[in-house]
């Protein structure tokens, strides 16, 4: 079996060459096993000497290949350059960043005998700011109820995946890639395993906590119109609210006499119900501004250098 392993580099001169290290020596354990591997590396447009770093990695290991791009596309177009340019017959998706460890990787091809089309690992919290853990169990609560395919926390993009379900991703054009959402909406047999989270030794996480909120929706977005139902019955709860206010107003105003004050309640219901309108808006522009990106059909990333020969690629239909 060819094993591809696929990794996603910004700015990773610290690790990048370590990362390599550690999964060749994997690919020896394996090779006795009758597994060979291929490295499919995606720099993401890196500022620093992450490409340089890479090619040499090329030159002295020719199972290395590397794609780099013109500018920074963001995580989710590496890893479908990286799904695209790989040719084994089971894709091994990672950081590079050593966060995930390269020792599981026997434990995934393990498992891929037993049949499993998807082997994921599963990290758990342990070492995570409180913080973030509650906040990350309260949105796949939510996000659970109003999307169709189940996301589990501390899944990520961690996992191997066999041939059919990696060209099943690839042929998932979207625009907007949620990989977390597409992997599961794929399916196919699967089966999850713990691991221990390790903390990033080199460099920082790209995440702030305003692209984790934005990553959030997406999630929420990118699958299904249940939001834009929410919003239609939030309207209509509102409108039955109102009714039954204006009854009880005009109730009032008929045993009382008419009062005028009000005035607390009338600011209070227009800026409330203008922030219902803009929240409602603001979701079908979302919507609208997705269907916008699919309609230009832009590619996902452009090439700036690879030793991937392109003809190749083409015979592959890819
Ligand atoms: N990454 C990338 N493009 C980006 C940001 C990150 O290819 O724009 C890569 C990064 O090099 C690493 C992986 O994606 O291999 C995960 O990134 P990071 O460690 O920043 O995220 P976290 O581990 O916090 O989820
Ligand atoms: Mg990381």
């Amino acid at each position: 079996m060819l094993i591809s392993i696929v990794a996603p580099c910004y700015n990773e001169e610290d690790v990048i060459e370590r990362f390599h290290e550690q999964v060749q020596k994997i690919a020896n354990e394996l090779l006795p096993l009758g597994h060979d591997m291929e490295f499919v590396y995606i720099d993401d447009g890196s500022r620093d000497r992450t490409l340089p770093l890479l090619s040499r990695l090329a030159d002295r290991d020719a199972r290395v290949r590397y794609v780099s791009f013109s500018r920074n596309f963001g995580k989710e177009a590496a890893l479908l350059a990286g799904l695209k340019h790989a040719t084994g017959d089971a894709v091994i998706v990672m950081d590079a960043d050593l966060q995930h460890p390269p020792e599981l990787i026997k434990r995934m091809v393990e498992l891929r005998g037993e049949g499993y089309d998807q082997v994921i690992a599963r990290r758990t919290r342990q070492g995570d700011r409180l913080t973030r853990t509650l906040t990350a169990r309260l949105y796949y609560r939510l996000v659970n109820r109003l999307v169709d395919v189940e996301l589990v926390d501390g899944v990520g993009d961690f996992r191997l995946m066999s041939r059919r379900v990696v060209d099943a991703i690839v042929n998932l054009t979207e625009y907007n890639r949620f990989s977390k959402g597409l992997f599961a909406w794929v399916g196919f047999p699967s089966t999850t395993f713990e691991y221990e989270n390790a903390v990033r030794e080199h460099g920082s996480s790209s995440w702030s906590f305003r692209s984790l909120l934005n990553y959030g929706l997406d999630g929420l977005l990118s699958f299904n119109n249940r939001p834009l139902r929410a919003a239609l019955y939030l309207g209509m709860t509102l409108l039955a609210l109102a009714g039954a206010y204006t009854a009880w107003i005009v109730g009032a105003a008929m045993v009382n006499g008419v009062q005028t004050p009000g005035y607390v309640t009338i600011i209070t219901a227009v800026t409330a119900l203008a922030g219902v309108q803009m929240i409602m808006l603001g979701v079908i522009g979302e919507y609208t501004g997705r269907i916008y990106y699919e309609v230009k059909g832009r590619p996902h990333f452009l090439v700036k250098a690879t030793n991937v020969d392109r003809t190749e690629d083409r015979s592959r239909g890819t």
